[in-house]
């Protein structure tokens, strides 16, 4: 099991005494107070890098906190670890005959999931259990009229990036504040392919990892398949053999992974009707990978569709169908290109790794995986001031809440105006 520290509970008689050593003498930093019903306590967060001391006090004669201060006084109450996936941890102890206090996951404070285990199993210590809130990711299918084409944002599930890979050169203590990490230092991230439909038919930009990937990898990237892109098709009234044409923006898996799949030990191409568009250039790279690239560029996930004879190759910047235009922007791999969605005087562009999330806004928030960062500086500079200007509706294809809006920017800053 693997296990961080998350907070020491303190019980206290009076917090507001308790603030004049945490606060004044110390000269910590102190969160608001926060009540918790369900315990029957108050509490303030004393953040200490990483770790939190949290400041206990009861609201009932009937509040664990006071029993135990009526017992033993103010002091050191509960440690808490926080763990990935807490039934796991309970059913280890439970094997091993640990005395727990709470044998199932109870709801504790911001929806997370908590524990107790007896203080005659750890020392003398009452040890907390918690696994953070489900899940931070917003996974829905959106739909929007744009001109005379249909757009719906699809989704093939959460997972997980390193978070110093996906900022590259800004340190963790700015990129935290907008994206916390998890114990792995993994930033939550989500893949949402783009439907575009019109009288030519129906493309899906990108069809996100698919189901193909290792336990490791799996692992590794925190994949999630309970909620993947068959059931975003599904609740967008579709499945896969809805799709006429699936457009590639770049082939690493996390982009058009999705692209084949396993049927019987043999790969298939995943949209059975399908022709699968891909930029000769990109194909040339992809099939010949490096090692800086090869763990993004994963042969099972394209080269069966060449096989199959689905694939239409394309050179240069194109206009793929009417409303739907590539443009190169090279930087995170050599042939990365965004799509530009134009239909009724309206310009939509999913710009796929150039702005990943909503956090990447400023122009010097590169990803680390990018292999030529200053052709992505030169590119985004110019693309987001023409974005602003010229109102393009930005789809962001990995942000874990945002699916798209427009770029602001006001006294110097920028920021998302949400639209989906
Ligand atoms: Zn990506």
């Amino acid at each position: 099991m693997r296990a961080v520290l998350d907070h020491i509970g303190i019980a206290v008689e009076d917090i507001d005494k308790a603030l004049a050593f945490y606060k004044d003498a110390l000269g910590l930093e102190v969160e608001a107070p926060e009540e918790v019903p369900s315990e029957r306590v108050r509490a303030r967060s004393v953040p200490v890098g990483g770790p939190v001391l949290e400041l206990l006090e009861a609201t009932a004669p009937d509040s664990a906190i006071a029993t135990y201060i009526s017992k033993r006084g103010p002091g050191i109450h509960h440690v808490t670890l926080r763990v990935e996936d807490l039934r796991a941890a309970l059913a280890q102890l439970k094997d091993r005959g640990v005395r727990l206090v709470n044998s199932e996951p109870r709801p504790g404070a911001g929806g997370s999931l908590v524990a107790f285990i007896h203080p005659s199993a750890a020392q003398g210590v009452l040890v907390e259990l918690k696994q953070r809130a489900g899940s931070d990711v917003r996974l829905d299918v959106k739909r929007l009229t744009f001109g005379d084409l249909q757009l719906t944002v699809l989704h093939d599930g959460p997972f997980r990036l390193d978070g110093g890979a996906m900022f590259g050169v800004v340190p963790r203590p700015l990129w935290e504040k907008l994206t916390p990490p998890d114990e792995r230092n993994r930033v939550q991230l989500a893949m949402r392919p783009l439907l575009v439909e019109a009288t030519w038919g129906r493309m899906i930009v990108d069809c996100g990892a698919g189901d193909k990937m290792a336990a490791k990898q799996v692992d590794i990237y925190g994949l999630d398949r309970t909620c993947a892109l068959d059931q975003a098709l599904a609740d967008a009234g579709l499945t896969s053999e809805s799709i006429d044409f699936a457009l590639a923006t770049h082939l690493h898996f996390d982009h058009f992974g999705g692209a084949t799949m396993l049927v019987d030990g043999v790969l298939r191409p995943r949209f059975s009707r399908a022709r699968y568009l891909i930029r000769d250039a990109e194909w040339e790279d992809a099939t010949h990978p490096h090692e800086r690239n090869r763990a993004s560029y994963l042969q099972e996930d394209f080269v069966p569709l060449e096989a199959a004879g689905v694939v239409d190759f394309f050179s240069g910047d194109s206009v793929i169908k009417p409303g739907v235009r590539v443009e190169r922007t090279g930087g995170h791999t050599g042939q990365h290109q965004i799509v530009y969605i134009e239909s009724g005087g309206r310009t939509g562009v999913f710009v796929v790794d150039l702005i990943p999330t909503t956090a990447h806004l400023q122009d010097a928030w590169i990803m680390g995986y990018d292999l030529f960062p200053m052709d992505t500086l030169a590119f985004k500079k110019r693309f987001i001031r023409e974005a602003i200007e010229r109102e393009y509706l930005i789809f962001f294809e990995h942000d874990p809440k945002v699916a798209a809006g427009y770029i602001r920017e006001k006294n110097g800053k920028r920021f998302v105006e949400q639209v989906l």
